[in-house]
């Protein structure tokens, strides 16, 4: 009996759904139409018939059209969603170098060659950082752009421009939000036409760096005017200093509550609440928490950039991730840099970016790591502002699935193959030599695999 779902799964594991549980799903149009819980692992709808598949055959190249796909239990996860890259910079380490590892080079550096670059250069180097990303199974991206109205607004275009077309090229398979970063100590005539212009093309919200003003809360203020003149989201770059007087985020609460923008705003790094005494950042935090706002950390970037001062115990550089989960404020982890000036490393890949936070944060128990699994799938999602995300009857069929059993293993093992699907197709598929997951836990898996095996 042929198989008529356009995607039927069986044997599979949804963690954030229930766990050491298996599911069978089915799709068609494009929308999941049933997640059933499987009775027994392997207990299949045998009237459905479709002969059955694992993914070492779609590895190998096959059409599977018809079939059904065997799991082996393997997890099933949402495609994940990075809430904050800068896709624009992704692979200029060589042509911007940054010696000392500060912030500070980081910026000069690529300020010095940003103009250089053409619009076909920029594009390229963002589609290359794009689709690394999606092979680990990212869809969804939320990408800060230069926006270097110094060196005159065509150079500033030339990014967004750049940044568009990709956008357009590329949606279908990674869903790209574009925010500028604003300049600082800028207020001309010039920037508000540029950013206008900018808006007007179609990027997604205003973000900026204002703790590197001379006058932040007049930038702050710029901003916030602007996105409510646009309605847009705001998402800027906060506090990423060692410095324990910079409260940048403190202001933005303040904001957010005066324009009624609760929701509508998210800051990243935050690095300095780290610096504060505890005093200083519950107060901080509380008045994050009641403006509502979304936080992003960003462990890579700020364990390589922050601390560059220090001698002897140097710090991690990182914000208070477990104290600003602990006050309920939406927290996701994130990329930021990948191979620039200001992080020689990274490849998109949120399985390092979850270990990494994982180390930074002192975040490894069961719990924990299921809180680390939610800041790179439904946080984010709801940062980004992702409609119909998740594995869910009526949502649209977008995941990715992951060479592990559990969780624990994920984070553990970090396994290569991934197998990405969204938009009616697989669009990236890992080849492996072998899949570990089936044999790591045999006390645990043992009734799954002879379940299935039973089946086959
Ligand atoms: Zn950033």
């Amino acid at each position: 009996m042929v198989n008529t779902f356009e995607l039927h799964l069986i044997n599979a594991a949804l963690p954030l759904l229930e766990e050491k549980k298996l599911f069978e799903l089915k799709a068609a149009g494009g929308r999941w139409i049933s997640i059933r819980k499987q009775e027994q692992p392997g207990e299949l709808q045998e009237q459905q018939g479709g002969p059955i598949a694992t993914l070492s055959t779609l590895s190998d190249g096959r059409d599977l059209s018809g079939c059904r796909i065997d799991l082996e239990g393997r997890m099933l996860l949402p495609g994940l969603v990075d809430a904050h890259m800068h896709l624009d910079k992704a692979y200029s380490l060589s042509a911007a170098p940054n010696q000392s590892g500060t912030l500070y080079e980081a910026i000069h550096s690529y300020s010095r060659v940003a103009p250089m670059f053409t619009k076909e250069q920029i594009k390229a180097r963002m589609r290359k950082a794009a689709l690394r990303a999606l092979s680990f199974g990212t869809t969804a991206i939320r990408s800060h752009i230069d926006f270097h109205l110094r060196t005159g607004a065509e150079v500033a275009m030339r990014t967004v421009q750049a940044a568009l077309e990709l956008k357009e090229e590329l949606s279908g398979q990674v869903a790209l939000e574009f925010f500028p970063m604003c300049p600082y100590n800028s207020h001309t005539l010039l920037e508000q036409d540029a950013i206008h212009e900018a808006l007007q093309l179609g990027l997604d919200g205003l973000g900026g760096a204002p703790h590197l003003s001379e006058t932040p809360e007049r930038d702050i203020d710029r901003i916030f005017e602007l996105a409510a003149r646009y309605g847009k989201p705001i998402d800027l770059h906060a506090d990423e200093s060692d410095d324990p007087t910079k409260r940048t985020a403190a202001y933005i609460a303040e904001k957010t509550i005066a324009y009624g923008f609760q929701g509508c705003v998210t800051v990243d790094h935050l690095c300095s609440l780290s610096a504060m005494d505890e005093e200083a950042a519950a107060s901080v935090i509380r008045s994050m928490a009641d403006a509502k706002l979304q936080a992003v950390t960003l462990p890579a970037c700020n364990l390589y950039l922050q601390g560059r001062g220090d001698r002897g115990l140097i710090r991690r550089g990182t914000t208070r991730i477990k104290e600003l989960l602990e006050a309920g404020i939406p927290l996701a982890t994130a990329s930021d840099n990948i191979q620039d000036p200001f992080h020689p490393f990274g490849r998109g890949d949120l399985a390092q970016i979850g270990q990494l936070t994982a180390y930074a944060a002192h975040m490894g128990s069961p719990q924990e790591l299921r809180t680390l699994l939610r800041m790179m799938t439904d946080i984010p999602a709801s940062i980004l502002g992702l409609k119909e995300y998740g594995i869910a009857e009526g949502h649209p069929v977008n995941f990715v699935i992951m060479d592990a059993l559990t969780v624990d293993e994920w984070f553990a093992e970090q396994p290569a193959g991934r197998w990405v699907y969204n938009n009616r197709r697989w669009l990236s598929v890992t080849r492996t030599e072998h899949h570990m997951g089936w044999v790591s836990d045999p006390e645990q898996h043992a009734t799954q695999a002879s379940g299935v095996q039973n089946k086959k």
